[in-house]
Order: structure tokens, then C-alpha cells, then sequence
């Protein structure tokens, strides 16, 4: 049976470790790393999405700056919120909640996001930072999925790894990550051939679908590394990964757990993103003095 890779408690440590980290740069900056958050609309998911992360700023000392706007807002009136969370000194890191109601247009806000704020990793100049290997916000669940990679001491330099799915928000940053890494990466899609092939050669697996369970584990390699980033919620009720956990955990060597796997780290990516970003922030102050 393979090693379950527990999310929930590495994102524990975490946490407990930035809270550290954070009471070092309050004490040394003289206010604390402050997140700006806007929340579009009343979508029950979004916003208890929200709510958690704002619960987990609070618990390691990161202020929060919470915006909401009703389901009505017009795009002038989220740039106009963008660009006081932009101009404000005590928020280093900006995330706008999505998905945006339907008549908003997400990739102009997103862009409107000072790169130097961007928590999230999405905008094009920190794509590009990361592409190039230079320090810059990544993608939080990316990140959190090379964490627990290492945590659970999974030699990545020299790897297969295949990522399934090529999002932005996911695939795509994960596939960069794992080839600064050092291992040799393939990126397969909805267009792959033969995909049980190309899964069936890795040693790294990373699932990032949006299909419960399509992951057989008669594909999976003997020993491989299994992060099944997909959260998928059944009729039933039951929240299911990308693989079929079942199958996949007789012939992995180590498996993340839908829920309890990735999930809990991309919040904890978060904040460690907003510390860093505050940290930038402090140093290209200085530079500048
Ligand atoms: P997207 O829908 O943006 O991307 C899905 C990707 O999977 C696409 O690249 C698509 O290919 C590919 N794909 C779809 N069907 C198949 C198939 N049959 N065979 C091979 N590839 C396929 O999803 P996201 O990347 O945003 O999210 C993926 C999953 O991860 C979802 O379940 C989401 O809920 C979850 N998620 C979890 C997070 C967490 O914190 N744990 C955070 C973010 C997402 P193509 O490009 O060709 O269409």
C-alpha cells in the first residue's frame, strides 16, 4: 500500500512555520503582510473559499483587507477597487476571487493586478518570470504540489513526471516547477494520445483534470509519486480526486488524498506567497532609500 502524503498536516506545519516567519517581519517592518481580497458576487463556493482564507491569514498574523461588490458590479467599479488595493502600502499581495460573474471579463482585471502584487502567479510578467527562473509568485497549487513532493522526499531531479491537464492556474505552472526541478517533463491534455502510456511511464504523476477518477491505477508505474490535484464532487455527495485512488495507491509508492491532499496547501501557499511578496516589497524599499 502506498504512503499516504498528507496535505492537511504538512499544511499544519506550515502554517505554524510562517507564523513565525510573519511575527519576525511585523517586528522588523513595523506592520504586518496585508492581503487584499475581492469578492465578486454571491457564489456560495467563492465565498466560503474566501472566508478560509481570510480565517487563515488572521491565525498567522497576515491582515486581511476584505472588498466585496454585488453580483451587479461593472467592470469599472472592480478596476476602481484593483487600483486602491494596487496604490496601498500595506497590501502586498492581491487575489481576486474567481470565477467572475458571467458579463464580467477576468483577463484585463487579472492584468490590471501590479505584477509585484500578484499572489496568485497569474499575471503574464510573473508567468515569465517563472519561465526563466527568475523569483517571482507562482501559482499556489503548483507550489503546493512540489512541497509535498519534497516533504514526502520524492527525488524529483531526473524524474519522469507527466502532468495530466495544461491550465494556466495548474498544469502548466506544475510542469515548470517540475522541470526547474530537474525532471524530464511531459504535459498531456484532452488532444493526447494513448495518455494510460504516458502515465504509465512516470515516476511523478500529477493529476490536474476536472474528471473524478479518470486515473486508472493499472496505469500507474509501480513506485511512482501520486499529486491528484483534482477536487470533483459526485452525485452521491462524495468529494473524489482525478485517480482512482483505490487501484492507485496498490501500485504507487506515495498518493496525495482527495480531500486532505493538495487542497489544504494551496491556502497555505497563499500566505506564504503574501509573506514573500511583503518581504520583496521591504527590500526594494530599502534599495530605493
Ligand atoms: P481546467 O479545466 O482549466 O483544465 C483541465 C485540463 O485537463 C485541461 O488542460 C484539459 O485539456 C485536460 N483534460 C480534460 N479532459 C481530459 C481528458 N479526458 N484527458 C486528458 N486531459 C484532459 O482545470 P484546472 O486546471 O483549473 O483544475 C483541474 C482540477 O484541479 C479540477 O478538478 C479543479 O477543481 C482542481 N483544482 C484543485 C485545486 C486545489 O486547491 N486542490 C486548485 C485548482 C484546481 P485541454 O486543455 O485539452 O482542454
Amino acid at each position: 500500500m502506498a504512503q499516504v502524503i498528507d496535505g492537511k498536516e504538512r499544511a499544519k506545519q506550515l502554517r505554524k512555520e510562517l507564523k513565525g516567519r510573519v511575527s519576525e517581519f511585523t517586528e522588523q517592518a513595523g506592520h504586518p503582510p496585508g492581503l487584499g481580497v475581492l469578492l465578486v458576487g454571491g457564489d456560495p463556493a467563492s465565498a466560503v473559499y474566501v472566508r478560509n482564507k481570510e480565517r487563515a491569514c488572521e491565525k498567522v498574523g497576515i491582515r486581511s483587507f476584505h472588498h466585496q461588490l454585488p453580483d451587479d458590479a461593472t467592470q469599472e467599479q472592480v478596476e476602481e477597487v484593483i487600483d486602491q488595493l494596487n496604490a496601498d502600502p500595506h497590501v502586498h499581495g492581491i487575489l481576486l476571487q474567481l470565477p467572475l460573474p458571467a458579463h464580467l471579463d477576468a483577463e484585463p482585471l487579472l492584468l490590471r493586478i501590479l505584477p509585484e502584487k500578484d499572489a496568485d502567479g497569474f499575471h503574464p510578467v510573473n508567468v515569465g518570470h517563472l519561465a526563466v527562473g527568475q523569483p517571482t509568485f507562482v501559482p499556489c497549487t503548483p507550489l503546493g504540489c512540489i512541497d509535498l513532493l519534497r516533504s514526502a522526499g520524492v527525488e524529483m531531479t531526473g524524474a519522469e513526471a507527466v502532468v495530466v491537464g495544461r491550465s494556466n492556474i495548474v498544469g502548466k505552472p506544475a510542469a515548470q516547477l517540475l522541470l526547474a526541478e530537474g525532471a524530464t517533463v511531459t504535459i498531456c491534455h484532452s488532444r493526447t494520445k494513448d495518455l494510460a502510456a504516458h502515465v504509465g511511464r512516470a515516476d511523478i504523476v500529477v493529476a490536474a483534470v476536472g474528471v473524478p477518477e479518470m486515473i486508472q491505477g493499472e496505469w500507474i508505474k509501480e513506485g511512482a509519486a501520486v499529486i491528484d490535484v483534482g477536487i470533483n464532487r459526485l452525485d452521491d455527495g462524495r468529494l473524489v480526486g482525478d485517480v482512482d485512488y483505490e487501484s492507485a495507491s496498490n501500485r504507487a509508492a506515495c498518493i496525495t488524498p482527495v480531500p486532505g491532499g493538495v487542497g489544504p496547501m494551496t491556502v497555505a501557499k497563499l500566505l506564504e506567497n503574501t509573506l514573500e511578496g511583503a518581504i520583496r516589497h521591504e527590500e526594494s524599499k530599502r534599495k530605493t532609500v
